[in-house]
């Protein structure tokens, strides 16, 4: 599980790594949409306007970042 509380789905900075990791409390619940998202990075297609955010990639994004954090209500399950 990560602070914010959202998944890391997708590339990672190391070649041919992708994760699929900190499923939290709903992991059973997304298991088939994340394996698919990290299909699409694997292929290398489009992918959908949320892959970047829920990707690692998000810790570089300090306007995303900063947004998430100031949020109350983390989703906990
Ligand atoms: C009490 C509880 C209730 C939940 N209820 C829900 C629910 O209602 N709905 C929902 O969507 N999600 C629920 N979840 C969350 C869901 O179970 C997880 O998000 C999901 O199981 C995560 O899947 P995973 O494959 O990433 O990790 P895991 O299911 O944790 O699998 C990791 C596997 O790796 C193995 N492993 C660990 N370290 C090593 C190692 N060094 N070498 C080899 N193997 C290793 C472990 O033994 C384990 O089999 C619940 C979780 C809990 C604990």
């Amino acid at each position: 599980m990560t602070d914010e509380n959202w998944s890391l789905i997708g590339r990672t900075k190391v070649d041919d790594l992708y994760i699929v990791a900190a499923l939290s409390g709903f992991g059973s619940m997304a298991a088939c949409a994340a394996g698919s998202l990290c299909a699409d990075w694997v292929a290398g297609g489009k992918k959908p306007r949320f892959a970047k955010p829920l990707s690692i990639a998000r810790y570089e994004d300090t306007a995303l970042m900063s947004d998430i954090r100031s949020r109350r209500n983390k989703g906990m399950l």
